[in-house]
Parts: structure tokens; C-alpha cells; sequence
């Protein structure tokens, strides 16, 4: 069993490696560029949660000390 694994990771190069982490980056990068801003809070959503978002977002986090861990809705 252990043969098998270290064939294969020596079947890896450093090239293998770079490109690997590279495809890794990319796929993040495209990720964060799906999400969209909420206009209220500045959060980012997907675009298809932002509409169901905006319903009950209540705009951007106050740190109100007058109700103090007020019960939050979800
Ligand atoms: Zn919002």
C-alpha cells in the first residue's frame, strides 16, 4: 500500500505542485467574484441569496450599546 502512495507522489514535480496551487487560486478568486455586496450591510452573498437576504437585512451592523445581545433573528 505504501509503494503505491509514494510512486504516485513522486509522480508529482514541482511543476505539478505550482499549477496545482495555481488552479487552487483561481477557483477562489472566481468564487469571490460571484459574490455580490449587499447595498444595506456591504456583505457579500451569492447573487441568488441576495435577494432573500435583502428581505430581511436590517443595513449595516450597529454597535448599539442602548440593547446590549438584543434576541437576534435569524
Ligand atoms: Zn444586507
Amino acid at each position: 500500500m505504501d509503494c503505491a502512495v509514494m510512486a504516485l507522489s513522486t509522480r508529482l514535480n514541482d511543476e505539478d505542485v505550482a499549477s496545482l496551487a495555481e488552479l487552487g487560486n483561481n477557483a477562489w478568486e472566481s468564487h469571490l467574484q460571484r459574490l455580490v455586496p449587499c447595498p444595506l450591510c456591504s456583505r457579500t452573498f451569492f447573487p441568488d441569496r441576495l435577494g432573500v437576504h435583502k428581505r430581511s437585512c436590517k443595513g449595516p451592523p450597529t454597535t448599539s450599546s442602548r440593547r446590549p445581545r438584543s434576541k437576534m433573528g435569524a
